[in-house]
């Protein structure tokens, strides 16, 4: 059974298809899709696609950029729709520990939006209490602040992280294994030589695939969908060196003990 322990599917570009979608997942041999909210919309929307479908598993979240609510309301940025008051929004959230797998996506983001990870921090700070709170693990975003993320989570008493996407230097990844966390491989680590880099480098229990879908597409020019996960999973064995059913076998596992 695959794992896809990152994905979009509340995204617009599956609104037409999201059933198909789902079924191409299962017939490939996904088990699981962590699919994950990013604002009041899609938070509630990846609930009412874990309620209709029992591969989807619910994690909710505040997105970095969406964090900047002051910003956003002072028109820096084109998401007007998307004010909210983060502070009820994560009381929503911790209304729903019954029903969702983790916390996320949240995190910090230098690579969007510049300079403003400050107020990106605030809110972050309080998504890991949040996560400490309800007891389930966090799935973070560090685009171009990877030193900043793993710093705060390194400070905080949380212990289940998945780092989602990690594109820090390999002393960042080493620093984030030995604190026991988790790494998520997209699919595109059939050509990312980074991500190559890091499959060799961490330990195969620290790690679990994803997709990100519709972002990171294994094929060039096509959106993703979490059947394509298995390339993540089979690059992983040919990295590795172990056979596609071991490998499955233990990202299985991985799974398990960060989310059960
Ligand atoms: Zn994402």
């Amino acid at each position: 059974m695959f794992i896809d322990a990152h994905a979009h599917l509340d995204h617009p570009s599956f609104h037409e298809d999201v059933e198909q979608v789902i079924e191409r997942a299962k017939k490939a041999g996904v088990g699981i899709i962590v699919a994950n909210g990013v604002n009041p919309e899609t938070n509630r929307r990846v609930l009412e696609l874990a309620k209709k479908y029992a591969i989807v598993k619910a994690a909710l979240g505040i997105y970095p950029i969406e964090a900047l609510q002051q910003e956003i309301k002072e028109g820096e940025y084109p998401l007007k729709p998307n004010v909210f008051d983060v502070n009820e929004e994560i009381d929503f959230i911790r209304k729903q520990k019954n029903h969702i797998v983790g916390i996320g996506e949240c995190g910090l983001d230098d690579h969007h939006v510049q300079g403003k990870l400050e107020s990106q921090k605030k809110v972050f700070e309080k998504m890991i209490g949040l996560a400490e709170q309800v007891k389930k693990p966090i799935i973070v975003h560090s685009r171009k602040a990877e030193q900043e993320v793993l710093d705060m989570l390194i400070s905080s008493r949380i212990k289940k992280v998945l780092l989602h996407c990690f594109s820090g230097n390999m002393k960042q990844v080493k620093q984030g294994e030995e604190e026991g966390y988790y790494f998520s491989i997209p699919a595109n680590v059939t050509f990312s030589t980074h991500f190559q880099e890091m499959v060799k480098r961490i330990n195969i229990n620290q790690l679990l695939t994803e997709t990100d879908c519709p972002y990171l597409s294994p094929f060039k020019g096509q959106r993703n969908e979490p059947a394509f996960v298995v390339e993540s999973t089979k690059k992983i064995a040919e990295l590795k060196g172990f056979t596609l059913e071991e490998t499955e076998n233990n990202i299985m596992m991985n799974y398990k003990t960060l989310f059960q």
